[in-house]
């Protein structure tokens, strides 16, 4: 069993925000801000890009479980970001999906995007070799 199944059967103590039959909210062990929260589904689901058709309403709940989570930590106002790291290259650590509900302050730039523009010329290129593969 991976190591947030066993959070979900409470194997593994967390600190758990809430849960429903489908989906459990708790805070992250290494957090990133005060209110970073880890939203994931009870079935083990590696990541999106394993994600299938049947899991469609799943998915749906998980995403409605992060605007909870975001309300529940008082993070909706002040805005928040909602990243799922898929595949060890981005970041993925943990090959069980898992939302990661990240408050954004203002002010404060948490690396997503880079700090300066990208070169268009490049952009372009990039663009059509993506629309001649499709
Ligand atoms: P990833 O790197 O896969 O996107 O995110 C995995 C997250 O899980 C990390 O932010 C890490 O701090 C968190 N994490 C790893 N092990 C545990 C654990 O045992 N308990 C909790 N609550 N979070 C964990
Ligand atoms: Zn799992």
């Amino acid at each position: 069993m991976c190591l947030f199944c066993k959070i979900a059967a409470k194997q593994i103590p967390a600190k758990i925000l809430f849960e429903d039959e489908d989906v459990v909210a708790f805070h992250d062990i290494n957090p990133g801000a005060p209110t970073h929260v880890l939203v994931i589904p009870k079935e083990h689901v590696v990541s999106i890009a394993e994600a299938k058709p049947e899991h469609a309403a799943l998915l749906g709940k998980l995403m409605l479980a992060t605007q909870r989570a975001a309300e529940m930590t008082g993070v909706t106002a002040s805005g928040f970001r909602v990243v799922a790291n898929t595949g060890a290259h981005a970041g993925q650590s943990v090959f069980h999906l898992h939302f990661h509900v990240i408050p954004r302050y203002h002010g404060k730039d948490l690396g997503i995007h880079a700090a300066d523009p990208a070169d268009q010329a490049a952009l372009a290129a990039h663009a059509a070799r993506i629309r001649a593969a499709l």
